[in-house]
């Protein structure tokens, strides 16, 4: 390995981080990270720190887990990449049978692709396609939550617009139907939940009922709204916002690229509504963590509407190169496996009720922190100048940023949204380290908010 000075300095040299002020970046050693273990990463220095947002909410079992190292192995002695396109492989095969085994029901066809952002692409560019293939051809909104995220592609863009990420491009982006959620701490302030609950269904009743001919679908990140700040919802909201958009004719597009695979305590966070969607995005934990797969999984009426002969040119004309890459699907399957075998979703309730007992000990009664969000093993931290008027913190405070560099100090690794620390660690988290997370956080909340 070459020397740490000599990485350092080309980092500074070479790369262009993403979502990250360089200006600020160049101006501080980075952590580089030269392996990990468990729930661990380690740097070139030879630190271990707990990975507190899972590698940015993608691990589930841990890192070098001996059965997906093993899977990854295996594959790399029979084929690392061959195309989807007009070929089939192995482990994309299996992959696919065994999402469609574990996906809500309904969800019979797995289409493949890189990234969280591609998932939803293909999600929207199916649903444009399914309505003109149809005969409804005005078909061609779609509605979706204020502040919801979808990832970094423009058409993601355009239906998970955020003024302070997306407003350099907002020309070249498409209008989405924006329904505002019941989200009570900054939203719907000061209301009641359930009455923030009927206020946000009025809202979106009167969207779909206004809308109703021209709504190709509804697209919702369920139950959490992770990037917004981890915004929680019900799943009252969830099914009635879903029953709306099915009553307009609307196809209901589920993105769980965040809360899919045992996040939320259920493998799909769907599941706490009974939802079954039309198109369900996956990413992220679909691989454990391991490599860059997506999918997304459409009901079979969508799939055949697309079928015809060859010359109506009916097709679903999209792809990646690396679509159903075999060394990340093989991994993808053995995750699958390991879910089935070890009772993960299980053991990760088991971790929200540690978690959720050691946040009411030990963050809970900080002065700066506003509120709490959970939902099994997603949690949001808002902190707040003053808890009583809910005053935000400035951007210039930089309250998140500084709070994860002071946690870096007890070992441990987190990324904030803002003033919101986000906690999402691998499913895999013993008690043990559960405590650490949770005890290094609330002492560097402490330790900073108290200088602050
Ligand atoms: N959808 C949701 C709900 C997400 O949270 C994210 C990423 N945080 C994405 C899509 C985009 O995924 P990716 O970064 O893999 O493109």
């Amino acid at each position: 390995m070459p020397r740490r000075s000599d990485l350092v300095a080309w980092d500074h040299r070479y790369l262009w981080h993403p979502f990250t002020q360089m200006q600020e970046w160049l101006a501080e050693e980075p952590l580089v990270v030269a392996k990990a273990q468990g729930n661990y990463l380690v740097d070139v220095r030879g630190r271990r720190y707990l990975d507190g947002v899972a590698s940015l909410w993608c691990n589930v079992h841990g890192h070098r887990h001996p059965r997906l190292d093993r899977a990854l192995r295996r594959q790399i002695g029979r084929v690392a990449h061959s195309t989807l396109l007009g070929l089939a492989n192995v482990p994309s095969i299996e992959c696919a049978r065994e999402l469609v085994s574990v996906a809500p029901p309904g969800l019979t066809r797995v289409f493949y692709s890189d990234s969280g952002a591609t998932a939803v692409e293909v999600a929207l560019r199916m649903a444009a396609q399914y309505w003109q293939l149809v005969g409804a051809p005005r078909r061609t909104r779609f509605v979706s939550l204020t502040e919801g995220y979808h990832g970094d592609t423009l058409g993601a863009v355009s239906v998970g617009y955020s003024e302070t990420f997306h407003r350099f491009v907002r020309p070249l982006l498409f209008e989405a139907l924006k329904l505002d959620p019941p989200h009570v701490f900054r939203w719907h302030r000061r209301l009641p939940p359930e009455e923030a609950e009927a206020e946000a269904l009025a809202q979106a009743r009167e969207t779909f009922s206004r809308h109703a001919e021209e709504i190709a679908a509804l697209v919702i990140e369920p139950i959490v709204q992770g990037a917004a700040g981890m915004w929680t919802h019900s799943p009252r909201y969830l099914r009635e916002v879903a029953r709306l958009a099915k009553e307009a004719g609307a196809l209901v597009i589920c993105d769980e690229v965040a809360t899919g695979f045992g996040r939320t305590g259920r493998m799909f966070a769907v599941e706490h509504a009974e939802l079954s969607p039309d198109l369900l995005c996956l990413g992220k934990g679909i691989t454990g963590g391991y490599m860059a797969l997506a999918a997304t999984l459409a009901r079979e009426e969508i799939f055949e509407a697309f079928l015809g002969p060859y010359e109506e040119f009916r097709a679903f004309f999209y792809g990646h190169t690396y679509t159903g890459n075999p060394l990340a699907c093989a991994v993808a399957l053995e995750n699958l496996r390991i879910f089935r075998e070890e009772a993960t979703v299980e053991k990760a309730r088991a971790l929200s009720r540690v978690l959720a007992d050691l946040l009411e000990r030990f963050v809970a009664p900080l002065p700066a922190v506003g509120d709490i969000r959970q939902a099994g093993c997603m949690i949001g931290i808002e902190l707040v100048r003053d808890r009583e008027t809910r005053l935000a913190y400035k951007p210039r405070d930089r309250i998140g940023a500084r709070v994860c560099g002071e946690v870096r100090r007890y070992g441990v690794v987190l990324r904030p949204l803002g003033s919101v620390i986000v906690l999402m660690p691998p499913l895999s988290l013993r008690s043990d380290e559960a405590e650490h997370l949770v005890r290094s956080t609330a002492q560097a909340i402490a330790d900073v908010t108290r200088m602050a």
